[in-house]
């Protein structure tokens, strides 16, 4: 999509007072306790300037750079999840009136209209596989389905990424390709800006906005197509659903159920997962009862527990449904695969596991290039 213009960057203020003018609270990156995440943006300078991260299996580390720049870095442990799929979240309440007799409330959902500036392309990739699950699946999401309507994504084409990233292998980027409002590509002196949707135009409209010249978006391009580049895990290929079922009793599953902790952290960082385990939290007066959901992860013991029996009573078979309803079930089920190359899930792995390892040794493959 052609450059819209280039937004000096002694004007990137103005990207957050137009926002705000249309009524939006803006969230950016930020950096809290040694890494980086979204909370509400004041003013640009508030975004990770002149800040680097240095990603390894079980490893992230946050360093001063010489950049001068507020993207220079890859993603931290969080992605748009718990922005629309809440951590924890009330469904319905119930009342129980002196008669005895009950009455259902649903939850209302919170409509609030949220600018998130930043979005790399692997998680509106992500978010494009909730919109399926939570939207577009027979039941719909009344919680997601408020929140997504009140959402507009500034994206940011990602030039840094980390030792774990290998989202050029799935296809989801480091080019931000659909799902945005508006994209910035950061140059040392501003952004290349581009429109996605109608509301993005109509932001930009509000913008003092230059000409973007030739050479910055050739130099802006160059950046991308150079981080796809340094890129250098990979998975073997975008299908793996067959290959990974065919090899359901391979010794690899218990090598790597040695190392795994079943801490579900992997599951957590995830932009994509979605596992929840739902409860009834009554009120000590015994008058009220709140039903809630809550992010669970398939490592736990409960999350597979039907009936006075737990389906997946050891840690081999809960990392193998992980890895193959991730890379295989998904495609049966949304058409693609679960996994959008974001590379979290080995970043945060308190053991360094890393799922491009695992499928390789899986398929008999060298992992890595
Ligand atoms: S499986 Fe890992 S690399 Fe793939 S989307 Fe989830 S956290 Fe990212
Ligand atoms: S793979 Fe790593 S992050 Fe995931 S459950 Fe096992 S130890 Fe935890």
């Amino acid at each position: 999509m052609p450059a819209t213009g280039f937004l000096p960057r002694s004007a990137f203020d103005r990207l957050i007072g137009a926002l705000v003018q249309a009524g939006y609270r803006c969230v950016g990156p930020q950096v809290r306790d040694g890494t980086i995440i979204y909370d509400t943006l004041q003013a640009t300078r508030d975004l990770p300037y002149a800040i680097r991260d240095q990603q390894q299996p079980g490893s992230y580390r946050l360093e001063d750079s010489d950049a001068a720049r507020c993207f220079a870095w890859a993603n931290g442990p969080q992605a748009l999840k718990p922005l629309l799929f809440r951590p924890h979240e009330v469904l319905w309440q119930a009342q129980r009136h002196a008669n005895g007799s009950l009455r259902f409330l649903p939850a209302t959902a919170d409509a609030e209209r949220v600018a998130v500036i930043g979005a790399r392309a692997c998680d509106l990739a992500a978010l494009r596989l909730h919109d399926q699950h939570f939207l577009e699946s027979t039941v719909v999401d009344p919680g997601y389905q408020a929140r997504r309507a009140g959402l507009f994504l500034v994206a940011v084409h990602c030039t840094h990424p980390a030792d774990t990233c290998f989202c050029a292998s799935t296809g989801d980027g480091p080019r931000a390709t659909q799902g945005f409002d508006l994209a910035l590509s950061e140059q040392d002196d501003g952004f290349l800006v581009e429109a996605g949707s109608e509301a993005g135009e109509r932001i930009a409209a509000r913008l003092p906005l230059e000409s973007a010249s030739a050479a910055k978006s050739q130099a802006a391009d160059a950046e991308i197509d150079a981080a796809a580049r340094r890129q250098t895990r990979r998975l073997p290929s975008r299908d793996l659903r067959d290959a990974l079922f065919a090899r359901l009793e391979h010794p690899r599953w218990q090598a790597v159920a040695e190392r795994c902790l079943a801490c579900g952290n992997c599951t957590s960082v995830c932009p994509t997962c979605f596992c929840h385990r739902e409860q009834d939290e009554p009120a000590l007066n015994g008058n009220t009862s709140s039903h809630t959901r809550d992010w669970d992860s398939c490592f736990t013991q409960g999350h597979s527990y039907i009936h006075g029996l737990t389906v997946r009573a050891d840690t081999r078979t809960r990392y193998r449904q992980w890895l193959t309803h991730k890379l295989g079930g998904w495609h049966d089920q949304y058409g693609r695969s679960g996994c959008v190359g974001c590379g979290r899930c080995i970043s945060w792995c308190p053991v360094g596991i890393d799922l491009t390892e695992e499928v390789a040794a899986l398929l008999g493959e060298a992992a890595h290039g």
